[in-house]
């Protein structure tokens, strides 16, 4: 059973009545999230929603965010998500180019996209306003009769490299990838989670559609957005066991006083979407002795999910095995292809399959395998600097950066060189202070002089994506 409103139904019968979600001190059970969901459902068919029909979520974390999502499937629908961080004009992009026939957003937001939304005059849904209250009125709706291959959502990456496209993902995809890496990431036991990734990334989604196929009734405690000294009384508050981080949100954690806080229930903390800087993995594991880092790795043609590092076989350095039924080969070049139930169906636009090569979707980024399967990321391809014919990976400086006690987050991007095709140039920030000299002195010691940055720039804090990852379309704008 693939499809996801099914799969939420199926799932209260196993823990319908449990406290499962904890938002800004608040209980809520799956049972009356599943209540609300199937009304909104009716709501939304009222607005007009019908199946095959795109509807644009745009919410900071909320439980209304998942109630939606749910009740978009169960209308038969697209989900659409789409961060709230966004400017007016890049929602008018996603709008745009998705068709979305509505739009569920907040309150807090209408500042910004108010005059848009007015201006398109599209039906829309404003959570803490009479408009989403209303949806709540609307008689429960059934579950639309929709197959597993049919769309679920499509989500925009996030452009960091470029123009953002839609990925289209059906049920299969999402519950797929949702299954396999709660699987990969189970320990009998563990249930309580804490999240506060945008549940409208696919990192995000994947952690939703996750638990609502978990086996123990899973506990998620789910943060507005990310904030670390809130974060951190949360988890200690709720014992957090398990948490699902990106990189930067770790070295932010690293910042606050981790040892003023117990975090002594924390076992797991799962990484993802970036990578993950050795030195920040081994800095939290000292910090929080309970608590191990496992990285893995995914993208939203993905559905957010290729491989997970096995809680009880981690290997530091590697992104750990890809999780059952996704295939992953490399090309000629390192190039990582993978091939799987959680593959998107192509882009927004395109003819299924599009852009894939016999089901096979090349990633972009260029990785090893080790002989017992685990998988470890070098790059990016787009991001290999090539200066004066030698390769240089962003990554290999960064890593012998961040290893520097002064140092917080590095970045590392190209310059245009005319002598020598491109020139490394780094930018950081810190924890404690550091010269731009001492930390030259420090690269010419760790690094070969031809990955060794021309100049290392610090930074106040270094521009990050929405999701947190670093924005290097902005740093290239800085050198
Ligand atoms: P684009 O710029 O193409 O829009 P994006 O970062 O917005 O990219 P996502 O689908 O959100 O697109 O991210 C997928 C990418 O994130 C992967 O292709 C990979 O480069 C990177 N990534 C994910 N997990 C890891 C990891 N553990 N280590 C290194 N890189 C990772």
């Amino acid at each position: 059973m693939s499809n996801l409103a099914r799969l939420a139904e199926a799932s209260l019968d196993r823990h319908g009545d449990y406290p499962s979600l904890c938002f800004e001190g608040t209980w809520h059970t799956a049972g009356d999230a599943h209540d609300r969901a199937t009304r909104i459902a009716g709501g939304l068919h009222g607005l007009g929603v019908r199946p095959g029909d795109r509807v644009a979520v745009v919410m900071a974390n909320c439980p209304e965010v998942t109630q939606v999502y749910q009740a978009v499937w169960r209308a038969g629908a697209v989900v659409t998500p789409v961060v709230f961080l966004v400017t007016a004009d890049e929602l008018r992009h996603v709008l745009h180019d998705s068709g979305a026939v509505a739009v569920v957003t907040s309150a807090e937001l209408m500042p910004k996209f108010g005059a848009l939304l007015g201006e398109l005059g599209l039906p829309a849904a404003v959570v803490g306003t009479p408009s989403f209250d209303a949806l709540l009125d609307a008689a429960p709706l059934p579950i639309a009769d929709r197959g597993a291959g049919e769309l679920a959502a499509l989500l925009y990456t996030g452009g960091t490299t470029g123009r953002s496209k839609g990925v289209a993902l059906t049920h299969t995809n999402l519950a797929h990838a949702g299954r396999a890496s709660r699987e990969a990431a189970h320990v009998p036991g563990l249930t309580v989670g804490i999240t506060a990734l945008p549940l409208s990334h696919s990192y995000g989604l994947l952690v939703t559609v996750g638990a609502m196929q978990a086996a123990e009734p899973p506990v998620a405690v789910l943060q507005r957005w990310f904030e670390p000294a809130g974060w951190l009384r949360l988890a200690e508050r709720e014992r957090a066991q398990t948490a699902a981080v990106v990189p930067s949100m770790l070295v932010m954690l690293l910042a606050q006083p981790l040892a003023e806080h117990d975090l002594s229930a924390l076992r797991f903390v799962h990484s993802g979407a970036a990578p993950l800087p050795p030195a920040a993995a081994e800095a939290f594991e000292r910090l929080v002795p309970s608590a191990r880092v496992l990285e893995g790795y995914g993208c939203t043609e993905t559905g957010g999910i290729v491989s997970a590092s096995p809680p009880g076989a981690p290997r530091r350095g590697t992104v750990g095995r890809p999780v059952e039924g996704v295939e992953v080969r490399l090309a000629d070049d390192g190039e990582i292809l993978v091939r799987g139930p959680n593959v998107m169906r192509g882009y927004w636009g395109t003819e299924p399959g599009a852009g894939l090569t016999d089901g096979w979707f090349a990633t972009g980024d260029i990785g090893t395998l080790d002989a017992d399967g685990y998988l470890s990321i070098v790059d990016r391809k787009k991001d290999l600097i090539i200066r004066g014919g030698f390769n240089v990976y962003p990554r290999d400086v960064e890593d012998v950066l961040t290893a520097h006690p002064a140092v917080a987050m590095a970045a590392v991007v190209g310059r245009p060189d005319e002598r020598l095709g491109e020139e490394v140039v780094a930018f950081v920030s810190l924890t404690a202070p550091a010269t731009a000299e001492e930390l030259d002195a420090y690269a010419r010691e760790h690094l070969a002089p031809t990955k060794r940055p021309r100049e290392i720039r610090v930074l106040e804090q270094i521009p990050l994506t929405s999701v947190g990852k670093l924005n290097r379309k902005a740093l290239r704008a800085l050198v």
